[in-house]
């Protein structure tokens, strides 16, 4: 059994900025009462100019989202009052730094490199940005992120696997970090599906200071949707629920987003596919000449260092293949980042490694 981290349920309060915590969030009617004869929200009663079959376009959507919630909860094995549906798990990550620092004195942490829009979303809020680095092995430093932290830092964010190293990030060190740390610790899982690894979702019930991010824009392949979600103590849900947007998911993503949980079948598929093809590339990569390391992959990508990341990154444009250059980041010098894409495209893309190292 693992031991209650030091923030309980009142400390979770305390974090929270004094004018969140005293907000009075917009509830339109529609809080109260969802059916009835509907002369409260102005809405069209006649229809919508382009009808869709599964729902009712003319109305607004559950504000609290709770048939989506609820279907989400089922499949992470947790309740209801822990999951936060948003536009993206890009919303969650905006909403997560409003509620809890207070811009010009709060700071969060990145264990970088990482994925940016952590700190894209903390300079938005006028919020601090502490860089500690990921080892060499690109695991978390714990002893480097305590000693980085001090009592304004309210978040902690890591992804696992990270985005674009592509490892996960080691379990027993995360809930390490929740225990020790004084802060909230935000874990982005957007490609834990594509990994060997279990979900941290369910400890939520236990570590009142983890934060899980999950998207259905990656294995489910459904980013056009906008539709991510966190799971975490009903309290700091509660807070999210009060901050976002009254109608923040829309009638058409809610519809297709359960759609697709009917369907996880379907993303086993899709993922297995693609982990069959990234283990594929892991090992034609490494005979390109111009390639110089290719580093393991628990993710839908490979990071790959090469020997002219600028150069090669133009290059493989020029033919039509666009992946990313993460060159400028920190640790990943002459580093790209690779989306593993259909067999043929990665053939394409191996034809084109070779001619272009040739
Ligand atoms: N987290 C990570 C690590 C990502 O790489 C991305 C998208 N590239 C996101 C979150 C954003 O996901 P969403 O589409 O759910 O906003």
């Amino acid at each position: 059994m693992m031991t209650i981290p030091s923030i309980d349920n009142v400390a979770l309060e305390q974090f929270v900025r004094k004018n969140i915590r005293e907000l009075k969030p917009y509830r339109s009617a529609r809080h109260d009462f969802e059916s009835g004869i509907l002369l409260d929200a102005n809405e069209n009663p006649l229809g919508s100019v382009v009808p869709f079959d599964s729902a009712a376009l003319n109305r607004y959507p559950d504000p609290f989202q709770k048939t989506l919630r609820s279907r989400l909860a089922e499949l992470t094995g947790v309740q209801t009052e822990n999951v936060f549906v948003g536009v993206g798990s890009d919303e969650a990550i905006d909403l997560l730094i409003r509620i809890f620092c207070e811009p010009g004195q709060d700071s969060i942490i990145i264990a970088a490199p990482t994925y940016g829009m952590y700190r894209v979303a903390a300079d938005i809020q006028g919020i601090e940005v502490r860089t500690c680095l990921l080892t060499e092995e690109f695991q978390l430093d714990l002893n480097a992120l305590r000693s980085t932290a001090d009592a304004r830092t309210k978040l902690v964010f890591c992804c696992s696997p990270n985005n674009p190293t592509a490892n996960l990030l080691k379990r027993e060190d995360i809930l390490e970090l929740c225990k020790t740390t004084n802060s909230i610790v935000v874990v982005d899982e957007a490609y834990i599906d594509f990994a060997e690894a279990v979900s941290l979702a369910p400890l939520v019930k236990e570590v009142p200071n983890l934060v899980v991010l999950r998207t259905l824009s990656k294995a489910w392949g459904l980013a056009g949707i906008r539709l991510g979600y966190a799971i975490a103590h009903p309290t700091v849900v509660s807070y999210l629920l009060s901050v976002k947007a009254p109608y923040n998911v829309n009638t058409l993503t809610s519809t297709f987003a359960l759609k697709a949980l009917e369907q996880p079948e379907m993303m086993q598929n899709f993922v297995r596919t693609i982990i069959s093809e990234r283990e594929r590339l892991l090992r034609e990569l490494p005979k390109v000449r111009l390639v110089e390391r290719v580093y393991p992959s628990q993710a839908n990508f490979i990071l790959v260092r090469c020997r002219e990341a600028k150069t090669l990154y133009r290059e493989l444009a020029r033919r039509g293949i666009i992946v990313r250059d993460r060159s400028s980041e920190p640790m990943l010098e002459n580093c790209l980042r690779i989306t593993v894409g259909t067999r043929e495209q990665n053939n394409l893309l191996l034809t084109t490694l070779s001619e272009l190292a040739a």
